[in-house]
């Protein structure tokens, strides 16, 4: 599950979409949003689902903006935003960043009210020169370079599954091959077969694949290999490591602080609040 915003757009209200069908039973609700509100005409289920879907076709295409949002942005993932609400709360958020902490999505909050949108966007704007560092941890192929996985060293990542196990995880301490069938890391049924912080793979041409700690020189027969993102995963020895360093918590939260920045800015160019998804 991941979060989302939109911000609609005033075209309906401007008068600037194309003409719609059924006109006269559009409304349009403080937020924003446009509907059709044909409760109390009991139409029959067929002409009532016929008038929704010409209804949804109108709105995809009404204006210029699609679906009449004016603004869209992806936020994060549950876990990206769990980490992000971790960190808000470690710099005493409800008291420094009052809006932030009360409207960002959570169970009680639907939407960022348009009144404190120029509000909230200063917020954004302080919140971006905090100095708070945190630990970045990340999992690379040490040839290509390639990142493999990254999380916070609050968290573990788990990164894949595989039907028969076993699952990736990647944590401050290393990274970890681990079996469970409930897919669950950490969990107590959870059986970690491998842990190394810096380690080879040799794939065999059976499919399976060897991996060895460097440091223990600890060895284990991996039913699957860990692969490249992106293109195909070269045949051979494969070497990875993982590394902890830290970073600024701003530049770690930077995907969820630009996306927060476009969709407060959206509310204040319309005067509609931003809408969590
Ligand atoms: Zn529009």
């Amino acid at each position: 599950m991941g979060y989302a915003a939109i911000v609609k757009c005033n075209c309906y209200r401007e008068g600037k979409t194309i003409p719609a069908p059924h006109q006269e039973y559009l409304r349009v609700d403080e937020t924003g949003w446009v509907y059709l509100d044909v409760d109390d005409l009991n139409l029959p289920k067929t002409i009532r689902d016929a008038w929704f879907l010409e209804f949804d076709q109108w709105e995809h295409a009404a204006c210029a903006h699609e679906n009449m949002e004016y603004t869209y942005a992806h936020l994060q993932n549950s876990s990206g935003m769990g980490s992000f609400q971790r960190f808000l709360a470690e710099i005493d958020a409800p008291l420094r960043y009052p809006l932030l902490a009360t409207y960002l999505p959570n169970s009680e909050a639907e939407s960022f009210p348009a009144a404190y949108a120029t509000a909230g966007l200063a917020e954004v704007h302080r919140l971006r020169l905090e100095p708070t560092q945190e630990t970045n941890v990340r999992l690379i192929e040490e040839k290509s370079g390639k990142l493999i996985a990254e999380t916070c060293s609050q968290e573990v990542a788990v990164f894949r599954f595989t039907p028969r196990g076993p699952h990736y995880a990647l944590h401050a301490d290393g990274f970890f091959l681990f079996e469970d069938s409930r897919r669950r890391f950490f969990a107590p049924r959870s059986n970690v077969v491998f842990k190394s912080m810096h380690f080879v793979q040799i794939q065999l041409t059976s499919g399976a694949c060897l991996l060895t700690d460097i440091a223990t020189d600890r060895a284990y027969l991996a039913p699957d290999t860990l692969m490249l993102p992106g293109d195909e995963t070269p045949a051979g020895t494969l070497s990875f490591r993982v590394d902890v360093a830290p970073v600024l918590a701003t530049t770690q939260h930077a995907y969820i602080l630009n996306a927060l920045e476009r969709v407060l800015q959206a509310s204040v160019e319309t005067s509609n609040p931003v809408l969590w998804a």
